[in-house]
């Protein structure tokens, strides 16, 4: 048992009476504000003098302004623009930082330049420090005081010795309010005895696992298509600008996050039973860009949530004892026979049993490709556990030039570094 001190946030729905809907809806609104005008002084700025303000130089001068122009700001608390206006900064630093990456080959998506925030596309959210206090079923923020809480003793109580308290975030999605805490907390990690597994992620299952175990996928996207489908209709049936037309869209919107709740329930149930039974999980390092790419398969992939099942993989790891192992895309664990090594270069996606030509191994091509996984991990235990900074599946980049069968076989060790 050892004790680290891990990054992370809870989140939670809250219970809002009307006037802290209310007082809610003006702070977030003043944070797009914010934003929004923060964005337009960093163009107007720099296409006169080749400087853009800093956020801090930019609250400056909105102090300054709300005495004379925006009065009403006086009704929230600070910490909305001020947050707001760091994040516009955070927002530019990603821009300039993907144009790099862009530029020498790291990057080939987007570069995204920060866009104006628009009420239509939802209300959105403001972040506050300073005095938080956090109770079983309260918590209680800056100048909105105690809010209740729909769930009880689900967020760490202040002050409880070891947990550090930076910010609270407060958002709105589908008509409902969250609150999202950021704390730095003690965790003890077990030592973490387990078995080694590897994981395959897939369509069909969701994960199959080298000692056999499937977990199925429960494609609620899918089967809930159809009443979206339906829904989407009926938003186009309403006149346009109405209010009916309105209360059908927040039907859509609200029928999305049903799903998106579920489908996080399914990964998080999946990523903790495998963080706190195995000691080393491989898995492999899908890329989950390139294969959105291919129509076919889009919907599917986006519905299981590769990337995501990769990132609370990692982080649970870490707190739970275990490591997790990323093996090269490149490695062909789904051709290769995980009895004799024999190589099945006809193998296409369409084949669901794998059937050995040289030993005459034959069985499910998932489980197959999950033991072959697990023999990678055998193959690298020695290997040293990298501390460098890896997030997530960005570092898939960096392998494009590995070239492709054996040769290019590349583990990359995840560090128990950042999480969240
Ligand atoms: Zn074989």
């Amino acid at each position: 048992m050892r004790v680290i001190r891990v990054l992370r946030a809870y989140k939670t729905e809250l219970a809002l009476n009307h006037s802290q809907i209310t007082a809610c809806k003006r702070h977030a609104g003043a944070a797009r504000w914010a934003y929004n005008w923060g964005l337009r002084r960093k163009q107007e700025a720099y296409a006169a003098t080749g400087k853009a303000p800093t956020a801090i130089e930019l609250h400056r001068e909105l102090t300054a302004l709300k005495q004379i122009d925006v009065p009403w700001m006086y009704a929230v608390s600070k910490c909305a623009p001020q947050e707001a206006l760091r994040n516009l900064d955070a927002a530019f630093a990603h821009f300039f930082r993907r144009c790099l990456q862009r530029k020498t080959g790291k990057w080939s998506g987007k570069v995204g330049y920060p866009q104006p925030k628009s009420k239509k596309k939802g209300l959105g959210s403001f972040r506050l420090n300073g005095s938080i206090v956090v109770f079983s079923d309260v918590i209680q923020l800056p100048r909105l005081g105690r809010v209740r809480l729909k769930e009880r003793e689900y967020l760490p109580v202040t002050p409880t010795s070891g947990v550090k308290l930076f910010s609270a975030t407060v958002s709105e999605q589908s008509g409902r309010w969250y609150v999202s805490i950021q704390v730095e907390q003690e965790q003890s990690v077990p030592d973490n005895t387990g078995p080694v597994v590897g994981v395959d992620l897939g369509i069909k299952a969701l994960a199959t696992l080298s000692d056999g175990t499937v977990i199925p996928n429960p494609k609620r996207l899918k089967r809930a298509l159809k009443k979206i489908k339906r829904l989407h209709k009926a938003v186009t049936r309403k006149e346009k600008g109405g209010n009916n037309r309105k209360k059908a869209a927040r039907k859509v919107g609200k029928q999305y996050q049903r799903i998106a709740h579920q489908r996080a329930n399914t990964l998080h149930q999946v990523t903790t039973r495998l963080a706190k039974t195995k000691s080393v999980i491989v898995i492999e390092d899908l890329h989950v860009a390139g294969m959105l790419r291919n129509h076919h398969l889009a919907q599917a992939i986006a519905d299981a949530g590769f990337a995501e099942f990769r990132r609370q993989l990692t982080y649970k790891a870490a707190w739970y004892g275990a490591r997790v192992v990323v093996v090269s895309r490149w490695e062909p664990t789904s051709k290769r026979c995980s009895q004799c090594g024999w190589l099945d270069t006809d193998l296409t996606l369409a084949d669901r049993v794998f059937c050995c030509e040289a030993c005459g191994l034959t069985l499910d091509r998932d489980l197959n490709a999950a033991l072959n996984l697990r023999k990678l991990a055998a193959s690298s235990a020695d290997s040293q556990n990298a501390c460098g900074e890896d997030r997530s599946g960005r570092r898939s980049e960096d392998d494009g030039e590995t070239v492709p069968g054996e040769a290019g076989t590349k583990h990359v060790e995840v560090p128990c570094g950042l999480m969240r």
